[in-house]
């Protein structure tokens, strides 16, 4: 286990199932500590048009739960990708991207790619056994 066990195995099956759950999660991390907009510095905001997002009063702009974070740009349901996320980083179990792809009816590649992603991240982190889940989902994904 790379993490500390900041989800529990219940919430994490109930997150698998839900796409607007994972949302959720992910906007309580990633606004935690409030909403600034990324255009203008904005601190209020009202509901976005995609669930969990959230739109700047001020600028207008809108930004979903997932910018910016490891499920930036996906094109697969975010639900799919927090169970890859979480099996790779707090389930400790060894799965390949085929049996990603066989348990999620994904392309095998879609699900290499997104596990390399979470590797790199993880990398990025040093594998610091007390880095929290909330870290690697808030890592700022670019395209190299
Ligand atoms: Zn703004």
């Amino acid at each position: 286990m790379i993490f500390k066990e900041e989800i529990t195995r219940e919430t994490a099956e109930e997150l698998f199932n839900n796409s607007e759950k994972v949302l959720k999660f992910v906007a309580d991390i990633k606004w935690k500590e409030g909403f600034v907009c990324r255009s203008c510095g904005h601190t209020n905001y009202c509901e976005g048009k995609t669930p969990s997002s959230r739109r700047c009063t001020r600028c207008k702009k809108e930004e979903s739960a997932t910018a910016n974070t490891i499920f930036h740009n996906i094109k697969f349901p975010v639900n799919k990708a927090f169970y890859i996320a979480y099996n790779v980083c707090v389930g400790g179990n060894e799965f390949s991207s085929y049996n990603f792809s066989d348990q999620l009816g994904l392309n095998q590649m879609t699900c290499w790619k997104f596990k390399k992603r979470i590797m790199d991240c993880v990398q990025k982190s040093g594998k610091n056994k007390e880095t929290e889940i909330s870290t690697i989902l808030l890592t700022e994904f670019r395209k190299a």
